[in-house]
């Protein structure tokens, strides 16, 4: 097996959604009882059904999340460099047909959005591109990446997929993790929602993961749209990715981040509405199949859901965001890939975090401890 896409091919949609709406209370109660890494206990935790446990899926959640993380959340900041971008996706504002200004640090730039981040006391930067492999690929990837590292421990990706032997040649300018959400695991929902560009390209993505493991990067991220297609489903599918990436690359680290479909220029609105009640059910059907996952809550989300939700699961947040190119000097909302909602200043959120007996976290990983030797 060379890629999630040869196991891909062999799970049944139609089977998995008929499953996952005949999930009876009994299902539900027998994968309360044995839900780690059981992909049967996942699907009944994820149906309708386990709506009502929710109360005690958090409360196992929430025990698991103190167990494996304690009080800790790490904080992180996406610093966005581009959006030029040569995709069609109709729920982003950087779509190439949205006539919006388009911008691309320049060195200088990009030093001076780092600056404000760094003096906001951040450790960890999610760098953030649209799709343009002409303009902002590997090679502008690998210009900036040392600058980038010299000044924070840990840096993260969230830009088109690449090649192995780019990501390896990020993995030695020190690049920590890669994040790849594919959007939605359905082939025909995919092909609705990219109608230009690489993206329309279903296995290349899908195979993305495998490709950066297999460059050895330290932490890989998955992630679905929710509201593109049914998010019960999706997130099944997700739960196989995650299983078949640590099954088969044991080494690496991985975490999920579940984003709900927000407004943006040009954009849609959600097919299929996610309830808040529906997230919670998410954060812990993840929680509780998988104690050690990473999962990631961006500022995409309500301020008091937020501060509802760090406990169930969540393990690294942004806070203080700005979503468009430069914007943390010159914040401007033309550029913007979408909105966001908890608007708090970074203080705010740390001091909530703080009344609420969190330990938030600026730095929790160095790559030269795995480099040394026992
Ligand atoms: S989602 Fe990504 S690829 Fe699609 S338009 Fe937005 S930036 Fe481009």
């Amino acid at each position: 097996m060379t890629s999630f896409v040869d196991e891909f091919v062999s799970l049944n949609a139609d089977a998995m959604s008929l499953k996952l709406y005949s999930t009876t209370a009994q299902d539900v109660e027998r994968a309360l009882l044995k839900p780690t890494g059981n992909l049967s206990s996942l699907m009944a935790l994820l149906s309708p059904a386990a709506m009502a446990y929710l109360e005690p899926m958090a409360q196992q959640a929430a025990a698991l999340t103190r167990q494996r993380f304690g009080a800790n959340l790490g904080l992180f900041l996406p610093l966005y460099v581009s959006n030029l971008c040569a995709n069609e996706c109709d729920y982003c504002g950087f779509s190439m047909s949205n006539k919006v200004k388009r911008k691309t640090l320049s060195q200088d730039e990009l030093n001076q959005e780092m600056a404000i981040i760094k003096q906001r006391g951040f450790d960890s930067v999610l760098l953030v591109s649209g799709e343009h492999e002409t303009k902002v690929g590997i090679d502008y990837f690998a210009a900036i990446l040392p600058q980038v590292k010299a000044k924070f421990s840990h840096v993260a990706m969230e830009v088109q997929p690449l090649e192995t032997v780019h990501y390896q040649r990020l993995a030695k300018l020190g690049l920590d993790a890669v994040m790849v959400y594919q959007e939605t695991y359905r082939p025909y929902t995919y092909a609705k929602h990219h109608t230009r560009g690489k993206k329309q390209d279903f296995n290349y993505r899908l195979a993305t993961a495998d490709r950066i493991a297999k460059a050895g990067i330290d932490k890989i991220g998955l992630g679905v749209l929710l509201g593109l297609d049914d998010w019960r489903l999706d997130a099944l599918f997700m739960g196989h990715h995650l299983q078949y990436l640590e099954q088969t690359y044991w080494r690496t680290r991985y975490s999920i981040s579940l984003p709900r479909l927000r407004p943006c220029t040009g954009g849609i609105t959600p097919k299929v509405e996610l309830s808040d009640a529906g997230l919670v059910q998410l954060i812990c059907a993840f929680r509780l199949f998988n104690p050690q996952v990473e999962i990631s809550l961006s500022t995409r989300e309500l301020a008091s859901l937020r501060d509802n939700l760090w406990a169930l699961g969540i393990t690294h947040l942004s806070a203080g965001s700005s979503t468009q190119p430069g914007g943390y000097v010159h914040p401007s909302s033309q550029l913007d890939q979408f909105e966001i909602s908890d608007d708090r200043s970074v203080e705010q959120v740390v001091s909530r975090l703080k009344q609420l007996g969190f330990n938030p976290l600026w730095k929790d990983w160095e790559m030269a401890w795995i480099n040394q030797s026992p």
